[in-house]
This record gives structure tokens, sequence and C-alpha cells, in this order.
């Protein structure tokens, strides 16, 4: 029986990824629905490719865009929020990729999990802004959230066989992004096109962003807090350049298990697809003869957005949810050329200093502290540009 896989976000650099995969096991995996924002011409061929039963587009002009490219194509056509919804809960699905970016990945997740299906999780912005309100439910329905992202990928790896209760430490690691060695004065200065140039692994531009402010580990440590249920202070992160080892987890008695690979999505997306199996492939291998792997401290200083989630986290409530779209606002303002790079932390700071929190919120308060924050973000970003 083939895995009846759908993908939200296709188009996008997890949502690529993931179609290469599939189209390597083609006995293996079967693809069902697939969604993108605007690009009708990459998502048209990908329905050639892949003869979905649906494919949606979340903008209409793009949608109707698709449905003219794909004129006399079986696979139905939609679009819009109801569109993705509707992706998300397709029938027949086994497994569903969610790999879009930000805050949109968070309804249809939620509709996703209260229809039952399990959950292969790229798109972390969900943990963060309303993690509990999406394990509870998950837990609730039996559903089973399986992690894309390379280092939670990793620690769920080394759980496997393990007690979760003797689990004592995650330590993340993380590359550093491309400014590892910069002084404050030159990330002042670092212009959108040199943040979007990762020394180890091609991705979105947002995630990239994200990967140079080190915002991309604060999301990681709240998103492994909530997959794994381990308390902040139990999270340490290790910056690794090499991106070779994905993450270690300390047990108990004190032995480490870590997770190797080459920095490839692909293997902790094949992972997430075939789990509990594992299957062969011809995936770059690791070759560990003549590397060195080396480790340092994080620099919270020079990176604040990293303590800054971590502040989040212990506050807990809506600020979560806050910092996740200041963040967004900010990352689309600096890539805009209309911020400076520090101007990231920037703007999150302002607003988590201004947000009143709602300490233990249902899924409306989670909306509306998202949509303020965004609309605080704006008026903050505007007072930077004047
Ligand atoms: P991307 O920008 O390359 O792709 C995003 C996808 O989401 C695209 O298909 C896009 O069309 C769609 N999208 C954008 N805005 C949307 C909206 N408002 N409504 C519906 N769909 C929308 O991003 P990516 O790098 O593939 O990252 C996707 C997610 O995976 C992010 O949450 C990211 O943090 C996470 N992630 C990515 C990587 C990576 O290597 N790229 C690694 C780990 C985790
Ligand atoms: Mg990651």
């Amino acid at each position: 029986m083939k895995k009846q896989i759908s993908i939200l976000g296709s188009t996008g650099s997890i949502g690529r990824q993931t179609l290469d995969v599939i189209r390597s096991f083609p006995d293996r995996f079967r693809v069902r629905a697939l969604t993108g924002h605007k690009n009708a011409a990459l998502l048209s061929e990908q329905v050639k490719a892949f003869n979905p039963e649906l494919a949606v587009l979340t903008d209409p002009d793009s949608a109707q865009e698709l449905s003219r490219l794909l004129a006399g194509c079986s696979t139905k056509i939609l679009s819009g929020e109801e569109g993705l919804l509707e992706a998300a809960v397709y029938p027949g699905t086994d497994l569903l990729v969610t790999a879009v970016v930000g805050f949109a990945g968070l309804k249809p997740t939620l509709a996703a999990i209260d229809a039952g299906l399990d959950i292969a999780l790229a798109n972390k912005e969900t943990l963060v802004a309303a993690g509990k309100i999406v394990t509870t439910r998950a837990a609730k329905k039996g559903v089973s959230i399986i992690p894309i992202d390379s280092e939670h990928s990793a620690i769920f790896q080394c759980l496997q066989g393990n007690n979760p209760r003797y689990l004592k430490r995650i330590l993340l690691t993380a590359s550093g992004g491309p400014f590892r060695r910069h002084t404050r004065e030159e990330l002042a200065r670092v212009t959108p096109r040199q943040a979007l140039q990762h020394p180890n692994w091609s991705m979105g531009a947002k995630i990239t962003i994200d990967s140079a402010s080190m915002m991309n580990k604060g999301l990681e440590v709240l998103e492994a807090h909530w997959l794994f249920d381990i308390s902040l202070s139990s999270i340490d992160v290790l910056v690794h350049p090499q991106s070779i080892i994905h993450s270690l987890v300390e047990f108990t008695d004190g032995s480490v298990l870590g997770q190797l690979g080459p920095p490839d999505m692909r293997l902790p997306i094949l992972y997430a697809l075939s789990y509990p199996e594992r299957l062969s492939n011809t995936l770059p291998k690791l070759d560990l003869i003549g590397r060195e792997l080396s480790f340092f401290p994080p620099d919270k200083d020079r990176f604040p957005c990293l303590a800054y989630a971590y502040e989040a986290g212990e506050v807990g409530g809506t600020l979560p949810a806050v910092i996740n779209a200041a963040n967004e606002m900010a990352v689309a303002a600096f890539l805009g050329e209309k911020i400076g790079f520090l101007d990231i932390p920037g703007v999150i700071r302002k607003i988590m200093d201004l947000h009143q929190v709602i300490k233990e919120p249902d899924l409306d308060d989670i909306f509306s502290a998202d949509l303020w924050a965004r609309q605080s973000a704006e008026r903050i970003i505007k007072g930077f540009m004047s």
C-alpha cells in the first residue's frame, strides 16, 4: 500500500525537496493534494508530474492562472484560505506535510489534527505561536507530529527506543549563520543579499534571515520544548558551524546521543515520510574522514533574538505568538530594505515590551495577539524608517 501524502507549501524549498524524495520512491508514496501561494507555473509542473487530485493556490489571481495552465486536466483547482483548509484535510491522506512558511500554517495544521491526520511538520511557527493548543489537540486525537526540521528530526531519532523520562537535556546545534564572526558594527551594515547567503543550507528567504539573526534557533528552542515536552532550561544551544551533527540528547546517566548527516533536508524529510521505516536511497552519504567538527557557545549579546525567544517561552501565554508575528513583519521589512539587520531584534524587543500577555490563551487570543503584533510592528517599522 502506497502512503498517501499531501503537501501544504509544495512550491517552497521544503515542499520541492519533499517532492524530490517522493519522485525517488514511486512505489512507496502517492501525492493527493498540493498547495502553493502564487507560483502557478511551478505548481502546474508539479501537478503534471505527480497528478494529485487537488491543487490550491491561496492567491486567487494565481489560482485562475493555474486553471488556464491546466485546462483539460482532471485535478481540481481551488484558491484562498478555504482551498488551503480543504487540502489540509483532503480525504484519503495518510500524512500531511506542513511546509507553509509562517503563522499561515497554524489554521490548516489544526484542521488536519482535528481530522485525525498525522503531520510531518516543517512549519515551526505553528508550534511557536500555539504549541500548547496544537500538542494538546494532537494528543487528544492520537495524531503523530513527526518533525522535519533537521534538529528536531535528530532529537526524535535519538529518542527512538529510549524512555523519554530519562531525557535530561537537549543540545540543539546551530550553524551560527553567515555572520557568526561579525561584530555589532558589521551586523548593523549587512544587506539582505549578504544575509540570504547561508553557508551550509539552501532554504526559503524567511528562514534564511532567521538563521542569520539566530531567531531561527530561538524558534527551534520553542519548537523542541513543545515537541519533546521538555523545559526550556533543559534545552541548550550549541554553535556547530559544520552542520554535521544535527542535534544531541543527554540522558540521566550522562550518556549523549547525536544524529549526524550531510546538511541535506531530504534525509529528515525522507525519515518523516517513511517513519518508522528507514528506506535506502541515493542521497549523498556522510564521509567523516578529514572533517573537523567544532563547537562554540552562542553569543546572545550579538544575537539577542535567541535570548528573546527563551524569554518569550519562559513568560509563555501569548508572548511567543507575539514575537513570532513581530519577527515575520521585521524580516519582511528587512528584505524590503525598509529597516536594517539590527532593527529586526529592535522591532521585536519593542513589541515584547508593549504586549499585555494573556497567560492561558485560547485560539482566539492567539489570533488576536498575532494581529495586534503585526499592526504594532507596522507602526514601529514606519518609525524606524523615518
Ligand atoms: P519557502 O518560502 O521556500 O516556501 C514556503 C511555502 O509556503 C511556499 O510553497 C509558499 O507558496 C507557501 N506560502 C507562503 N505564504 C503563504 C500563505 N500566506 N498562505 C499559504 N501558503 C503560503 O519556505 P521554506 O524554506 O520551504 O520553509 C517552510 C517552512 O519549513 C518554514 O516554517 C521553515 O521555518 C521550515 N523549515 C524550512 C527548512 C528549509 O530548509 N527550507 C528547514 C527546516 C524548517
Ligand atoms: Mg532547523
